[in-house]
């Protein structure tokens, strides 16, 4: 493989065998069904960092809540982060947001059909713009994905290959004609035969040409990532129960429109000890209640399993601890919401246009399950 693109038959005689694999192998997935460069961009934002299983469901209702990147752009934020809901990193969903207002407002509502065009729009890297721009514009370009690296790695037997020779061997390689599929190939084939253990090497349609399955280096290829110490954080939440008529609402509370998850709706929490008991839970989710200026209620409490969340260098464990409340002397807590400031009463079995974290997520369903029985007892 080094060096082969000196040979220009056994360049188009790996095309012809990668793209042999894809025709025959490609997994049918729905945003294959499509080349238009809004639904392309979507599913390649959708599909980092997330499971293509778990993308596809919400690829599809996307596409029927935002079919254009004008609906897109109208749409306000608050939609867009909840039709991400469950997806994760959310900073791409803000992104594309952002820059389908850029391209409906500044570009007359065409994506852009270049990679440096594509490149220049928020949440749009390298790799999105090589694979927008060879699936959906039929451009030359190259699509260095986590697995495309890991298969060039292997191709040429290189243990940490730099990123700029990575995108150098893939753009030689890229099939002129069929530039959209041979990088999809690839992808798929580091996602389903060259995959990071155990790969299928007897089964690659480009094994006669790697240097790593030569030398017997495979799994040396590349070398594993240094990982970056992960931080761990515990948090106390403050679950504030409020009994009415039509059920028991909880107070949800907005995050900062900057940083970890931002936008989205959550319990109000903070940072408790590692080793706090159920007594230390308690005070400080007290303390929390006084700071919102809410008052201890009749409703029943108590602690909730803990939910562990891990995000890229972070994990957390939130420790639910529920109080009932009532309205203070003068306060509005009756009222159905904006009460106290940024936040919300919400129904936990059903939040609404609230759009919650995946672990927010789990936190309600308890509550509901635990305001049910609580209420059916009492
Ligand atoms: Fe990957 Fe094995 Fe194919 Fe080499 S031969 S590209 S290691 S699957």
């Amino acid at each position: 493989m080094g060096g082969m693109d000196e040979f220009p038959e056994a360049v188009r005689s790996f095309r012809r065998r990668l793209l042999a694999f894809y025709d025959a192998r490609a997994r049918a997935l729905p945003w294959r069904e499509s080349t238009d460069p809004y639904a392309v961009w979507v599913s390649e934002i959708m599909a980092q960092q997330t499971r293509v299983e778990t993308a596809a469901p919400y690829y599809r209702r996307w596409l029927e809540r935002f079919p254009t990147v004008t609906a897109l752009a109208e749409a306000p934020l608050d939609d867009v982060l909840k039709s991400w809901e469950g997806l994760g990193y959310y900073s791409r969903a803000r992104n594309l947001h952002r820059a389908a207002r850029v391209v409906a407002e500044e570009l007359g509502g065409e994506v852009p059909g270049t990679v440096d065009g594509l490149r220049a729009l928020p949440g749009i890297g390298d790799y999105t713009a090589g694979a927008i721009a060879s699936i959906a514009f039929g451009r030359a370009a190259p699509a260095v994905d986590g697995n495309v690296r890991r298969v060039y790695a292997r191709l040429h037997d290189e243990a940490e290959p730099a990123s700029a020779d990575v995108v150098r061997w893939a753009a030689s390689m890229v099939d002129p004609d069929r530039p959209g599929d041979f990088n999809q190939a690839l992808m798929e084939l580091g996602a389903t035969v060259c995959v990071p253990r155990g790969p299928a090497c007897g089964a690659c349609p480009v094994e006669a040409d790697c240097r790593a399955r030569a030398a017997g280096t495979v799994h040396d290829r590349p070398a594993p990532k240094k990982r970056s110490a992960v931080r761990r954080e515990v948090r106390a939440v403050g679950v504030f129960v409020r009994r009415g008529e039509g059920g028991d609402r909880v107070l949800l509370r907005r995050r900062p429109d900057e940083g970890l998850l931002a936008g989205l709706w959550e319990f109000p929490s903070v940072p408790l000890g590692a080793r706090a008991g159920a007594r230390a839970l308690a005070a400080a989710v007290g303390e929390l209640a006084r700071g919102l200026g809410l008052v201890a209620g009749d409703a029943p409490g108590g602690a909730l399993e803990p939910v562990p969340h891990a995000f890229s260098h972070l994990h957390v464990t939130y420790r639910p601890w529920v109080v009932g409340v009532r309205a203070a002397k003068g306060g509005s807590l009756g009222q159905g919401r904006g009460d106290p400031a940024g936040s919300r009463w919400a129904d936990p079995a059903d939040p609404g246009e609230l759009a919650l974290p995946v672990a927010q997520q789990r936190i309600a369903e308890m509550v509901s399950g635990f305001s049910r029985r609580s209420r059916s007892d009492g």
